[in-house]
């Protein structure tokens, strides 16, 4: 799929994977992909690439790829193609019938974080300013809204604190619920590098917290000093229980508390983790982590020099994920590890663009750069910028929207990139509220599993035909830049995704005129404090920039937090354990948990059709062998898994990867995937999902 032979031009763009950002230079013949080289000037990689940038882009020329602009009036009637014209005046005129009989809220809109900064921010504004309410959301709801949530209320900021090259400082590195191997590999190298420096004192540490052995517990010239293998759920348990070691043998960095924290946020915090119900010795019965394994890594975290945290989706996909975020800030500033190179809080963003889907405004409750809609002065700065009235209730967010249209409240979806029937938790309920709208469009690639359920289908763009900006998991915006013209063409011509986006607002009656995606930035940057010193042309400038970029910080901040914290004074937060409401039974023993794996991502529309299948090409259960033998399973067997919400048929891998009463897999295959049986179970604050933990059982089948 990509073209061999002699390159003619090329031109440097970022990654569309994951959140590492890696920049590459597109070869090109023509119109035609010769292949991509991973740009030895690129900030995020240094010329380092991992299997799905450099070989996984076949899928944007795939046959599979829908290039015609298609309705439907009812979901068993076949596609018919149609022009870009009526297919956009049809969803348009549905909305308007919608909002005209079901009321101004009945409609909303979801974003993803595959898309560009300026598609997201066009459809955050599509939706406040054309549909006249605040019910847009974004995936990130389903991965690191608990960053957001957590790091916001906690250092001021709902970001990551540090640059990659900050881990070449780290003496002490704490890997707690990621898996850098397979979800961020370039980053992954990178922190591997870091480890097999020096010898003796030399050394970086390191500290795995994590239910699974992952690679990086031992792999080559690396070697954990602790994993700390955890129960699936226990997270909080086991920071807190780590804290309580800080502040109960006098690890605390009594200075950099007193002059950069709240005083008395940090005297309750200091009384709530020093109780004894917070220690190891307690909490062990809880994480199944030995005590005095978690008293020795808290001491190396406290006193090993530079002490940096890196963790993801293992974190923030439980029902106290938001905690367990605030509790990972919380030993941050109590050892005085925020602030300076080496240091800091790193959640590793799942997909290319989470952080940039966060940062543009895409969440119902808040604007570009975190700013609520109720604020009467940011909300005034984009009324005068759009020339509407806004709303200052924050709308529904993605699980909101299934439950009001379970309700026959909620009746139209614009879904621009985001495969929520395969993505999002218990596939039934998803389903059943997809089933029970009257007009779901959605604009994406593929015909996905949320198609099934759309009645206009508007093709989009790959990041190879369109501009744009992607920001990656260090705050970096760097540049997407198109390389061929956009294949959805109807006869007439093709848009990339803002340019749909803008023609459905026109065609609904708010007018937009962009001419090129950097105007979107432009705007972007006059309505948002930490973004006024970006535009495209800085960009090409700096090669670069990590926000915040602005009059204070003109050539961006690789590091925040560094003199008093975005909030001035860091702030404790009590972060009570509560076990989750997903308990394991007679009926259901097993924890299941999931993951992804190095060749392919996230629900696979784009990998699974590329040669990178050849590497994964099913979802496969990883088991125990004593649970295998068990239950009679032997390796490659089939096996039915049962939870409390569904069942599905996998193969199985036995594996002594896996702590006996866990059982994991990924989730990139439709059908057959792991949401069919995760539950609906939550986030308290932000909602998002409980992938993590799901009681199941695994029985021996015959092959479905
Ligand atoms: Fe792309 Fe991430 Fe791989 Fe870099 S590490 S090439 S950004 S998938």
């Amino acid at each position: 799929l990509i073209a061999m032979g002699q390159a003619e031009h090329s031109v440097v763009t970022t990654c569309a994977y994951c959140g590492v950002g890696c920049s590459f230079r597109a070869e090109m013949k023509g119109e035609q992909l010769v292949r991509m080289v991973p740009n030895k000037d690129g900030h995020a990689n240094h010329g380092h690439s991992c299997v799905k940038g450099r070989f996984a882009t076949g899928y944007a020329t795939h046959p599979d790829r829908i290039l015609k602009p298609m309705v439907r009036a009812k979901i068993s009637d076949p596609w018919r193609e149609v022009s870009w014209e009526e297919a956009i005046n049809h969803a348009a005129s549905e909305f308007r019938r919608i909002q005209a009989k079901y009321g101004r809220d009945s409609i909303g809109g979801i974003t993803s974080s595959r898309c560009t900064n300026e598609e997201t921010y066009l459809v955050q504004k599509l939706v406040r300013a054309g549909f006249g309410n605040n019910n847009v959301d974004t995936c990130a709801r389903v991965c690191h809204s608990p960053t957001g949530y957590g790091l916001k209320n906690t250092l001021g900021e709902s970001a990551g604190t540090q640059n990659f090259d900050s881990v070449m400082k780290a003496d002490v590195i704490l890997v707690i619920g990621a898996n850098p191997t397979d979800a961020h590999p370039v980053f992954a190298s990178q922190m591997k590098r870091r480890l097999r420096q020096g010898n003796g004192h030399d050394r970086a540490r390191l500290i795995i917290a994590d239910p699974r052995r992952i690679e990086l517990v031992r792999t080559p010239h690396v070697e954990a000093d602790f994993h700390l293998k955890l129960r699936p759920g226990t997270n909080v348990a086991l920071l807190n229980s780590l804290a309580h070691v800080v502040v109960s043998e006098g690890l605390v960095a009594e200075e950099f508390v007193r002059e950069r924290c709240e005083p008395e946020a940090f005297a309750r915090w200091r009384a709530f983790v020093a109780q004894q119900r917070n220690s190891p010795e307690a909490m062990e019965a809880v994480t199944g982590v030995p005590a005095a394994d978690v008293r020795a890594a808290a001491r190396l975290y406290a006193t090993g020099g530079n002490a940096a945290i890196y963790y993801g989706l293992g974190v923030t996909e439980h029902a106290q994920g938001s905690t367990a975020v605030m509790a990972i800030a919380n030993l941050a500033m109590a050892t005085g590890n925020i602030g300076r190179e080496g240091v800091g809080v790193n959640p590793l963003r799942g997909q290319n663009n989470v952080q940039g889907s966060c940062d543009m405004g895409s969440f119902p409750h808040e604007f570009t750069a975190y700013r609520h809609v109720s604020d009467d002065a940011v909300r005034a700065s984009f009324e005068q910028a759009w020339g509407v009235h806004l709303q200052s209730e924050p709308g529904l967010r993605i699980p909101n929207m299934f439950e009001s249209a379970l309700d026959g409240e909620f009746k139209a979806l614009y879904i621009e990139g985001e495969d929520i029937a395969q993505s999002d938790p218990n596939t039934q309920h998803v389903t059943a509220a997809l089933t029970s709208m009257e007009c779901i469009v959605v604009q994406d690639l593929f015909l996905n599993e949320t198609a099934k359920f759309a009645h206009v289908f508007l093709p989009g763009s790959s990041f190879l035909e369109k501009d744009g900006t992607f920001t990656n998991a260090e705050r970096r915006v760097s540049r997407v830049r198109k390389v061929m013209a956009p294949r959805n063409s109807d006869g007439k011509r093709g848009y990339a995704d803002w340019e749909i986006t803008q023609l459905l607002s026109n065609a609904i009656g708010y007018p937009m005129h962009y001419t090129h995606a950097s105007e979107i930035m432009d705007e972007i940057a006059r309505l948002t404090p930490t973004f006024t010193g970006i535009s495209f042309a800085r960009i090409d400038e700096l090669g670069s920039i990590q926000w915040p970029c602005n009059a204070e910080h003109p050539q961006g901040t690789p590091t925040m937090h560094v003199n008093e914290f975005v909030r001035g004074k860091g702030r404790f937060l009590l972060t009570e354990y509560v076990p989750t409401t997903e308990k394991v039974n007679a009926k259901y023993p097993l924890i299941l948990t999931t993951g992804r794996i190095l060749s392919q991502y996230n629900v696979g529309a784009q990998t699974r059709r590329t040669d990178n299948v050849v590497w994964h090409d099913e979802d496969r259960l990883e088991i125990h062998p004593q649970d295998a033998e068990d239950r009679g399973i032997h390796d490659g067997d089939w096996v039915g898994i049962e939870s409390r919400a569904g069942e599905t048929v996998l193969r199985a891998t036995l594996s002594e990867r896996m702590q006996p009463g866990v059982v994991y897999t990924t989730f990139h295959f439709p059908g057959s995937g792991a949401n069919v049986i995760t539950t609906e179970n939550s986030d308290w604050a932000t909602n998002c999902p409980e992938y993590k933990v799901t009681a199941v059982e695994v029985t021996r089948v015959s092959q479905p």
